[in-house]
C-alpha cells in the first residue's frame, strides 16, 4: 500500500482552534522557508501579497516535521486538543 492510500485512509476531526502557531516575524525573516517543502500535507503557504507564512491546520498530520526543521524555532507546536485532529486507521 502507497503512502497517499494510507493517508487516505485516515480521519481528521478539526478543531476550530489551530493547535500551531507561528511566529509571524521570525517566518518572514526566515531564509530557507523549508516548512513550505517538509510539510508531507502541504499545508503551509506564502500569503499572496504579503509573503507571509501561513499554515491550515485542520490536515494536520501530527508528524512535527515543521517543529523539528524550523530554523528560527518560530513554530509554537502542540497536539490538538482531546477528540479533535488525525485518527490513523490503517493498522
Ligand atoms: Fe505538516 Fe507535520 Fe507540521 Fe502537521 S506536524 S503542519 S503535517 S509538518
Amino acid at each position: 500500500m502507497k503512502v497517499d492510500e494510507k493517508l487516505a485512509l485516515c480521519a481528521i476531526k478539526k478543531d476550530e482552534q489551530s493547535h500551531l502557531r507561528l511566529d509571524e516575524d521570525g517566518c518572514r525573516r526566515c531564509p530557507t522557508k523549508i516548512c513550505l517543502r517538509a510539510c508531507p500535507a502541504h499545508l503551509y503557504t506564502l500569503e499572496p501579497g504579503t509573503n507571509a507564512v501561513v499554515v491550515d491546520h485542520s490536515g494536520c498530520l501530527e508528524c512535527g516535521t515543521c517543529l523539528v526543521v524550523c530554523p528560527l524555532a518560530a513554530v509554537g507546536w502542540s497536539y490538538p486538543a482531546p477528540g479533535f485532529g488525525i485518527r490513523y486507521r490503517h493498522g
